[in-house]
């Protein structure tokens, strides 16, 4: 049981002559038995940042405390955190039991007979009891998966970092261990950091998620709160599918002119807004309403309606994605149910204005 902290961590790289900045001056505070999901784009300094906390590459500068104590000094043998890898680093000579033991044999003194014990129940709480004898060449993708966990559970370690490890697994196995790996964590209650590029994973398994982008922490919120208030346009851009999304907005007097739209502002977002003339406008997909065309007549004239485009509709099942061309750009909508909207026609969208996200066109920060 343990918190983990990172204060003001640095990581530069030397290119040539030049340098890279890959984790730049992030402070992040995960707590007790929390399930912290580290997320962004590739090249953003995640598994960079999950290496210096495991002892795998140096810190340039800042301090990482495990339960209070900096453990920037200890080899990563000592640090008492295990690390679950993408490509499960399994040793193919051993079997599944010997590779579940080595951690033990390794880092304690432990009874021969309480190693075994552990393996043994360790291996059955993930369903791999019966695969014990095998070699990891004789095993699937998600069974290799399981004993590269089981490694890093009989450790009993303080903290549990993961780096991308569902990736190589086909999409159907991927979303029911998503599941399975949430519960084990919330029954063991290991404070976890859990390293993923995909939002969808962030989204499902994190307690809290922090976004990272250019080595820089963008927000640290619980998903919800990312994908309902992002701090930035990266974040709203990042999180969500379809992804939010943008115009470019200027405000005149009481309201927002795009091209192709006016969208008039109540007095407490105009309050917001402040003095601000060049905004960014952000509507998630789903929150664009498609006006039936035989109803279109009842909002002629609404402050908040206007006409566009069909350009594409795609059927998903139980929803459509409808993809719109304005005068200057494009917008997706996303429609529940059965919906006639055919390409090529022009039809009525609307949205409400509590949906609406507001960015400072200059800084991309949320003023609204
Ligand atoms: P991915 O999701 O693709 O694994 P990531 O978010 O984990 O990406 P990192 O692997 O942490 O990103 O890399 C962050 C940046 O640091 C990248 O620009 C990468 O090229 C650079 N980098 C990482 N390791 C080194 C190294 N040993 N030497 C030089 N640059 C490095």
């Amino acid at each position: 049981m343990a918190t983990l902290e990172l204060q003001n961590l640095t990581k530069r790289f030397a290119d040539g002559s030049d340098e890279i900045v890959a984790v730049d001056d992030v402070s992040l505070e995960v707590g007790d038995g929390e399930f912290l999901v580290l997320v962004g784009p590739s090249g953003c300094g995640k598994s960079t940042t999950l290496r210096m906390i495991a002892g795998l590459e140096s810190v340039t500068s800042g301090t990482i405390l495990l339960d209070e104590e900096p453990i920037g000094d200890r080899p990563p043998q000592r640090r008492d955190i295990a690390m679950v890898f993408q490509n499960y680093a399994l040793y193919p000579h051993m079997t599944v039991r010997g590779n579940m033991r080595f951690g033990l044999e390794e880092s304690t003194n432990v009874a021969d007979d309480e190693i075994e014990q552990t393996v043994t129940e360790t291996a059955r709480m993930l369903e791999i009891d019966a695969l014990l004898d095998r070699h990891p060449r004789d095993l699937s993708g998600g069974q290799q998966q399981r004993v590269a966990l089981g490694r890093a559970i009989v450790r009993d370690p303080q903290a549990f970092l993961m780096d991308e490890p569902l990736s190589n697994l086909d999409a159907r196995l991927r979303a029911e261990m998503r599941t399975e790996l949430k519960r084990l964590q919330g029954d063991l209650d290991v404070t976890t950091i859990y390293v993923t590029h995909d939002q969808t994973e962030a989204m499902t398994m994190g307690d809290r998620i922090a976004i990272l982008n250019d080595g820089r922490l963008q927000q640290v919120a619980t998903p919800l709160e990312c994908y309902h208030r992002p701090a930035n346009l990266f974040v709203a851009g990042f999180i969500g599918e379809p992804s939010m999304n943008f115009f470019d907005v200027t405000r005149t007097d009481g309201q927002l002119v795009a091209t192709g739209f006016e969208y008039p502002l109540s007095p407490s977002t105009l309050e917001a807004v402040g003095d601000r003339t060049d905004l960014v406008l952000g509507i998630r997909p789903e929150d664009i309403e498609v006006v039936e065309p035989s109803r279109a007549a009842n909002y002629d004239g609404e402050s908040h309606a206007f006409d566009a485009n069909v350009d594409v509709v795609e059927p998903m099942g139980d929803e459509n994605n409808v993809y719109f061309t304005l005068e200057d750009g494009s917008f997706t909508a996303t429609v529940h149910g059965f919906h006639s909207v055919d390409a090529g026609t022009r039809v009525t969208v609307r949205f409400p204005e509590s949906a609406i996200h507001l960015f400072d066109a200059e800084t991309g920060e949320a003023v609204h």
